[in-house]
């Protein structure tokens, strides 16, 4: 068995990507907490692409592991595809959802619902060691609605509704999410590439 980092400390995403690697039996999946402790890296990069080969670049390099990293996002267009990057600290302070939510749904108070479309986006990277680098995406499109519905996911699950669904991702069960999830469809892409880096 390779050991593999995933650079979170975020759980769910920890039984999910080991959910969708199930198959490649010679992967063992560790999180952040398993290996020696660094500092957190700092979210810089313009692109979803940037932040997760960022973040997967400094686990490969302190780990010396294979090393997957993600970052995610909301993308509306009629905010011009933010808060995109910005999405954790879009009312300023990192990770209040309540308030990043409530923020997006005052910009579009004006906005009719035939212009509310928005898209989830993940990147997903793999990087190791000696410098070999994958990066795949996965998207969820949508609408943005005017109030919040639902109590389950995070983020900004209850003002999202996945097109062709009358449900929020916040009304969906957890399973169901994964599967047409932006961050499920990323994963599921970058396993193969994953496994052929680690053969
Ligand atoms: P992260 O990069 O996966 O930690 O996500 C960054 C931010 O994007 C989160 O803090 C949420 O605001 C938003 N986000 C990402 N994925 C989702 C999701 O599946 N549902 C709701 N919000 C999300």
């Amino acid at each position: 068995m390779t050991p593999v980092l995933l650079a979170t400390r975020n759980d769910g995403k920890l039984v999910e990507l080991r959910r969708i690697l199930l198959a490649f039996e010679q992967i063992q999946l560790v999180g952040l907490a398993d290996v020696a402790g660094y500092d957190d890296v700092a979210e810089t990069g313009a692109t979803f692409a940037d932040n997760a080969l960022l973040k997967a670049r400094e686990g490969a390099l302190r780990t010396g592991l294979v090393t997957v990293a993600d970052d995610s996002g909301l993308c509306i267009e009629a905010l011009g595809g933010m808060p995109g990057v910005l999405s954790a600290r879009w009312s300023g302070g990192h990770g209040d959802d309540d308030a990043n939510l409530r923020l997006v749904l005052a910009q579009l108070a004006d906005t009719p619902d035939e212009r509310r479309a928005a898209e989830f986006v993940c990147a997903a990277a793999v990087v190791t060691s000696d410098g070999r680098e994958h990066v795949e995406h996965g998207r969820v499109v949508g609408t943005i609605i005017r109030e919040p519905r639902g109590d389950g996911g995070f983020g900004y699950d209850p003002i999202f509704v996945p097109a062709s669904e009358t449900r929020t991702t916040a009304e969906m069960p957890a399973a169901e999410k994964d599967g047409i999830s932006h961050r499920g469809k990323a994963f599921r892409a970058l396993a193969p590439h994953l496994a052929a880096l680690v053969r």
